[in-house]
């Protein structure tokens, strides 16, 4: 599914949350970090701070020298930390597709086309509710909301779609590259390679005599392609749904077919969580309203339609001895990330193939696209 991807990262976190606590502080120049006579050094300091030269990892004796009337504080972990739930909790309104990247920077997937948008609305809650300066980096893939959150600086939003590499990527150092550091972008500057740009149009062969394997990355990142996805963290702990029948149910196969709908729809939600899920329960509830739950766990995560309904059928055989039947549910926990299998039987394969396309015309069209044969066997009540 293609999104909009943002990168979110707050302005001087440190400094800026000291002077959000220490009013009198702001529009001071404000320096977290260890302590001058220990050889500390800067860990953020506010923009203030910055206008004399200070800059991040700085020693703080060379930081004093620069900017002789800088405040100088301890960095306050806890309160940070405690502040940066606040923001994430902010991002989790507008999105599940959440990667913390650290204390004071995530990336977030939102549906296409909205990414200007909701980086707005994102800019303007931060603001409001915990009056903290964000700047907002978006594009299609992580490597241009990166940069663009870099040039959004201080306290804005920039958008970087592909068809604005060559403008605003190109004349830009080299270094930016992510992987290329001080030892890397040395190396190019023999080659002759300065911006972003003479990366970009560099020959492929001779990137590669040069930098190996790493060298057609950087090519890759120069001219604004990245393939890489969210780490997104999960937590869903289950993921349940469930029918009450309009009347009591005496057709034991009228309740399979139901669970095997209700399998599809759990299968569908965990694979667009991108989660598997290790136990599988089935929930039945009797006429008289008492109502179990009985489960298998698997050795190997699944999320796979088919394989979630053979279980719970077993479940519903097992212990399908007293008819009629008020409700049925499939609940699947035990979730863990989706791992791209690399050994993959080629039935298992094929299985895959036929649900990412069934995902997909369900995601277009609707849950009612596409229902399984069984299902369309017996009328539904
Ligand atoms: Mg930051």
């Amino acid at each position: 599914m293609k999104q909009d991807i943002l990168l979110c990262d707050l302005d001087a976190f440190f400094a800026s949350v000291e002077q959000l606590d220490h009013p009198e502080l702001q529009g001071k120049p404000v320096i977290v970090g260890g302590n001058p006579k220990a050889r500390g050094v800067v860990s953020t300091c506010s923009y203030e701070a910055r206008e004399y030269g200070v800059r991040s990892a700085m020693p703080m004796k060379k930081a004093l020298e620069l900017c002789p009337e800088a405040i100088l504080l301890p960095v306050n972990m806890r309160r940070y930390k405690e502040v940066s739930k606040q923001v994430m909790t902010i991002f989790e309104r507008f999105t599940p597709d959440i990667e913390p990247v650290s204390i004071d920077e995530a990336y977030l997937g939102v549906k296409k086309g909205t990414g200007v948008e909701t980086a707005q609305q994102i800019r303007a809650a931060v603001k409001k509710e915990l009056k903290l300066p964000i700047s907002v980096g978006i594009s299609v893939n992580k490597l241009l909301a990166k940069i663009a959150s870099n040039l959004a600086k201080p306290d804005n939003i920039k958008a970087i779609w592909p068809e604005d590499v060559p403008d605003i990527i190109w004349p830009l150092p080299v270094k930016i590259i992510p992987g290329i550091g001080s030892s890397t972008e040395k190396k190019c500057y023999l080659y002759g390679i300065k911006t972003v740009g003479d990366l970009a149009k560099f020959p492929d062969k001779a990137l590669i005599s040069a930098f190996g394997k790493n060298g057609v990355i950087f090519k890759n990142y120069a001219n604004g392609y990245d393939n890489r996805e969210l780490e997104l963290i999960h937590k869903t702990k289950s993921i349940s749904e469930e029918t009450t029948f309009p009347q009591d149910v005496f057709d034991r196969e009228q309740v399979l077919t139901t669970l095997l709908a209700l399998s599809e729809e759990v299968g569908y939600r965990l694979r667009s969580k991108r989660l598997r899920a290790k136990t599988i329960s089935l929930k039945l509830r009797f006429a008289d309203f008492t109502t179990i739950s009985r489960d298998i766990t698997l050795q190997e995560p699944t999320d796979k339609d088919l394989q979630i309904y053979h279980l719970v059928e077993r479940l519903f055989l097992r212990h399908c001895n007293k008819p009629p039947w008020r409700l049925v549910g499939v609940r699947v926990s035990g979730l863990e990330k989706n791992q791209q299998l690399s050994l993959l039987s080629s039935a298992a394969e094929n299985e895959n193939k036929i649900m990412v396309v069934k995902d997909r015309l369900r995601d277009k069209y609707g849950k009612e696209v596409l229902v399984s044969a069984k299902r369309l066997l017996k009328p539904k009540e």
